[in-house]
């Protein structure tokens, strides 16, 4: 059954945010007292004169000459983000011009829990393409690192600036004005000279996270769509197996009883009586010093002429059970659920890199083309919300129309909503599965439960084209479905 959350309501653009910079009081005279009144936060606890300044203020007076030697006009231009924690506004002051009088080149992330806002600025601000600068040494999605301390970082600092700056000037300004994803995304390949390689990260339910401090899951949605349109190329990273409750792919891997799941197993070996043939474990034939044989009572004498050693089984301490290999299974290490290893869905996960072609529509300013209708920013709440607690049999479909701005133009929103509905009315009484559906106004998004398993090949552009055909004029919708298994694990 299809829920109509709101066809047409523009609840889910965010506004354009910008950051804010950091306000100097008074950026020519550092001293101390004006520390104490610009950020408070900073010196809570601190004893009143702290012996380290003089050690920064010697930084503050050298900045710029060591921004000059490597090669950048003056101290960079910078927009902090502030995370959860107070950014160490009293070091960057002596290293960046916090004071917003003129264009940031970069954006400083104090560390992982400024990543979420690292985010959201890659979505929303006029900043989105600025090299993120991470201060903590634990952020590689950051596009470089910088620590005061290190002089290599400065060097590498002022290399990313560099290479980010004149990147920018090669991309016309609609591309770097885009306000949707699909653009950023690979406007970032390109500035940032990167791919989208991901790497592990067993702090994520999905294991893996992608660089450029996009949001994730949106990351992994918008580079398939430009993989689809051949502007960036797939190439295999790893392959997953998901928890058959959960969802998640933070699994510990063990061998286990066929019989009860236990992985208490051990190795016994097998000894081999030929006279009776009985075979089992040594520990069944020991008598103190002696080895007899547990069916026929004989003394086993001699190695090779009455007995051999055969192999090894596996013994379950647990029920007891003897099998010649071990079983493997899946223990969720978020839900504690089991999965067997048989049953349990694979994952593979690409990283993406820019093609030529990608790279000429970056240069011709044609990425965020209407057909592609990229989604500005995140996923639905709703949507978002449903899929973490979304069954093995969930579907994610987003449903596009290519026809929306001449509809627009000519029938109104008014107008345009109500086809939007009628095609949706249609579309649902041919799927048979409970489905919630949300509505942006690029994107009707349907997640549909328990769909059955010929659903998603029975989607095809025909089907779409008839659930059309009693409209005035065509939508020409489009369909994108989405892997519900990485969603429920990056969601
Ligand atoms: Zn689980
Ligand atoms: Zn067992
Ligand atoms: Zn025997």
């Amino acid at each position: 059954m299809l829920t109509n959350a709101g066809v047409g309501t523009d609840t889910t653009a965010p506004p354009a945010r910008d950051l804010a910079p950091v306000r100097e009081a008074a950026p020519a005279g550092f001293g101390w007292n004006e520390l104490e009144t610009a950020s408070p936060d900073i010196v809570l606890g601190r004893p009143p004169r702290p012996p380290a300044l003089p050690a920064i203020e010697g930084v503050f007076f050298k900045a710029d000459a060591a921004w000059q030697e490597l090669g950048l006009a003056d101290r960079p231009a910078a927009l902090v983000l502030r995370g959860t924690e107070p950014p160490p506004v009293r070091m960057l002051r002596g290293c960046f011009d916090l004071s917003g009088r003129r264009p940031a080149e970069a954006i400083l992330l104090p560390g992982p829990e400024a990543l979420e806002e690292a985010a959201e600025a890659r979505l929303a601000s006029a900043h989105a393409l600025l090299p993120v600068i991470d201060l903590s040494g634990r952020c590689p999605e950051a596009d470089a690192s910088f620590a005061v301390g290190d002089r290599a970082s400065w060097a590498a600092v002022a290399g990313t600036l560099a290479g980010f700056a004149e990147r920018r000037r090669s991309l016309p300004p609609r591309v770097l004005q885009a306000a949707d994803l699909d653009t950023r995304l690979l406007a970032w390949t390109f500035i940032a000279d990167r791919a989208l390689q991901p790497r592990h990260d067993p702090g994520s339910r999905a294991c893996v996270r992608y660089p450029g401090c996009f949001p994730q899951l949106e990351t992994r949605l918008a580079a398939e769509r430009l993989a689809g349109r051949g502007l960036l190329r797939r190439h295999f990273f790893d392959r997953f197996h998901a928890c058959g409750d959960c969802g998640s792919f933070r699994l510990n891997v063990r061998e286990e009883c066929g019989s009860c799941r236990s992985p208490r197993l051990e190795s016994v070996e097998l000894i081999h009586h030929f006279r009776c043939a009985h075979q089992a474990p040594a520990s069944h034939f020991a008598r103190g010093t002696k080895l007899v044989c547990p069916k026929c009572s004989a003394q086993l004498r001699h190695y090779g002429s009455d007995h051999t050693r055969s192999g090894t089984v596996q013994n379950c301490l647990a029920c007891g059970m003897l099998s010649p290999e071990p079983s493997i299974g899946f223990a969720c290490l978020d839900c504690g659920g089991h999965t067997e290893g048989a049953a349990a869905a694979r994952q593979d996960i690409f990283g993406y890199a820019l093609t030529a072609d990608g790279e000429a529509a970056l240069r011709q300013g044609t990425v965020g083309t209407e057909a592609a209708a990229a989604e500005p920013g995140r996923l639905p709440a709703e949507i978002r919300a449903a899929l973490a607690g979304a069954g093995p049999g969930t579907v994610l479909l987003a449903l596009r129309y290519a026809a929306r701005e001449k509809l627009l133009r000519r029938r109104g929103q008014h107008g345009f909503d109500a086809m939007r509905r009628l095609f949706l009315a249609n579309l649902a009484s041919t799927l048979e599965a409970d489905s919630l559906h949300v509505a942006t106004p690029e994107a009707d998004w349907l997640l549909l439960q328990d769909a059955a398993p010929g659903l998603l090949a029975a989607l095809t552009p025909r089907l779409l084209r008839g659930c059309e055909a009693p409209l005035a004029e065509p939508l020409e919708a489009s369909l994108q479905t989405h892997d519900p298994l990485l969603l429920r694990a990056m969601a």
